[in-house]
């Protein structure tokens, strides 16, 4: 099979991982079409740019030919999908093709979604849609940019196969990159099985994998749970200082890596409103912008739950020793944010704590009040402290409420500088995102590359972009995602 002979194909997840891993082979794709190359991605992983342009580069992007030491398997997973156990999902419609070791000689999954049912299927048809696979490409993009752990997106190839949905769709499949696809769905399944060897197995191959220096603690699976509790509550945080709504935080859709993975109905937020939902199928909000906390905690009692055979013989001792490493989520969790809304208020170090976050949660309460786009508002706080009021002011129909608290936050000296490298002038708008997908899926690329481009480049406010600034246009309505 002719491939890119620089890179080097390994199946160590299938090796180690047998019993969660079933071989499978992606479908035939009757009309490969590239819809977006990630140049700068592939280039870091060692792949040929000018390769996988070719059939055959294509071929291996869609799963149909199969470098060496590739070994395609669909993972098996289990997972708490809004609160109720489902013992068995897994890849229903993605295989792991296989790690390969990337320029600076990490190791990294390459796995593809969208190429065809597998065993895990279910009642799902195994596809995916060209707009919700490029969905996830700009998002992670914009993730990264702005400097938020995330798997990332390589390419995104057309089928030329039609999926069924309300309607009928061009279907695509996403290559993404991941440091590694383990869930807390993955240890819920060694977990449900009953086969302590299988979950001693996969909790070593997540500590080499994420967390090597646990292996020579005392307790090492005590260090992997507490690792994965802090690597969580900073992520959490990180999206709630961006404004980020994952939308599908079931447990299967979170990484013992850190990495935000499986961008489904995710959005970022507009006006700010803690109850924002924009998910389909969240009818009851559980996945809200102010609950994400809430539910990263709850995932990871789940974790530490299957984790328990592990962490001691005694298992009043096992459990005792998850709770205590749980309890550090909600300190982590506060601390990670507390940081991260200093450094969008620009306060210098000597303000206190306690002073710092009675500002924060007082402007929050105030763009709550009077529906503030939330980014537009803390970028324009650069330019208060330039002197020029308006940009943050104007966004606030109170605006004696507004300078109430600018008065108190100014006082304490914010330095802009910092501030604008915290607060990005361009996010993916929602309004924007879904113009590019409209187009894409009509065969019009131009609004997706030049949106892309833009969110790469978040914190730099470039002229002639002031569209990509922008709020929603008022007749954009209430917003809605899907799976
Ligand atoms: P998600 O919540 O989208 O991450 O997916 C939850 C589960 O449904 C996973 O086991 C997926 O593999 C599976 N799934 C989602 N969409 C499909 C599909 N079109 N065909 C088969 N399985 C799917
Ligand atoms: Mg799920
Ligand atoms: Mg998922």
């Amino acid at each position: 099979v002719p491939t890119d002979s620089r890179v080097t194909f390994d199946g160590r997840f299938a090796r180690e991982l047998p019993e969660m891993a079933v071989a499978w082979q992606a479908e035939e794709a009757p009309e490969p079409q590239l819809l977006a190359l990630n140049e700068a991605l592939a280039a870091e992983l060692g792949f040929d740019g000018e390769f996988l342009r070719t059939r055959e580069g294509l071929a291996l992007l869609l799963g149909t030919s199969v470098p060496e030491g590739a070994t395609p398997v669909a993972q098996a997973y289990s997972g708490h999908q809004f609160g109720s156990f489902n013992p068995r999902l897994g890849d229903g419609r993605a295989l792991l093709l296989g790690e390969l070791t990337d320029t600076e000689g990490r190791l990294r999954d390459l796995h593809l979604k969208g190429a065809g049912r597998t065993p895990f299927a279910r009642g799902g048809d195994g596809l995916a849609a060209v707009g919700p696979m490029l969905r996830e490409y700009i998002v992670s993009e914009a993730m990264q940019a702005l400097g938020i752990p995330t798997t990332r997106s390589l390419a995104v190839v057309a089928t030329g196969r039609a999926v069924r949905r309300e309607t009928l769709l061009p279907g695509a499949v996403l290559a993404r990159i991941a440091s590694s696809h383990l869930r807390v769905g993955s240890f819920q399944y060694a977990a449900a099985t009953g086969n302590q060897d299988l979950l001693q197995r996969l909790a070593d191959h997540a500590i080499s994998r994420h967390y090597p220096e646990a292996a020579s603690a005392d307790r090492p699976y005590l260090a992997l749970f507490e690792s994965v509790v802090a690597v969580q509550a900073s992520l959490v945080a990180q999206w709630m200082l961006a404004g980020f709504i994952h939308g599908v935080m079931n447990t299967d859709n979170m990484t013992v890596s850190g990495e935000t993975i499986d961008y489904g109905p995710c959005a970022f937020m507009d006006v700010f409103d803690y109850s924002t939902v924009y998910s389909s199928i969240d009818h009851g909000g559980r996945y809200a912008y102010a609950n994400q906390p809430i539910v990263a905690e709850w995932n990871l009692a789940r974790l530490a739950e299957a984790l328990v055979p592990l962490l001691d013989d005694d298992q009043e001792q096992a459990v005792k020793l998850a709770v205590g490493a749980l309890e550090t989520f909600r300190p982590r969790y506060s601390g990670a944010w507390l940081a991260g809304m200093r450094t969008k208020l620009g306060l210098p170090d000597d303000v206190a704590d306690e002073v710092a976050s009675l500002l924060a949660h007082d402007v929050l309460t105030l763009l709550q009040d009077n529906h503030v786009d939330y980014t537009s508002f803390f970028r324009g706080l650069g330019s208060v402290v330039r002197g020029d009021a308006r940009p943050a002011r104007d966004t606030v129909l109170d605006v004696a409420a507004f300078d109430a608290w600018a008065a108190r936050w100014l006082a304490l000296g914010p330095g802009a500088d910092a501030m604008d490298r915290a607060n990005p002038v361009y996010i993916p708008r929602n309004h924007l995102v879904e113009e590019a997908l409209e187009a894409a899926t009509a065969g019009n690329l131009d609004p997706l590359d030049r949106l892309v481009d833009v969110v790469r480049a978040p914190f730099d406010e470039r002229p002639g972009l002031e569209r990509y600034a922008a709020g929603a246009p008022g007749d954009f309505g209430r917003y809605t995602t899907y799976c």
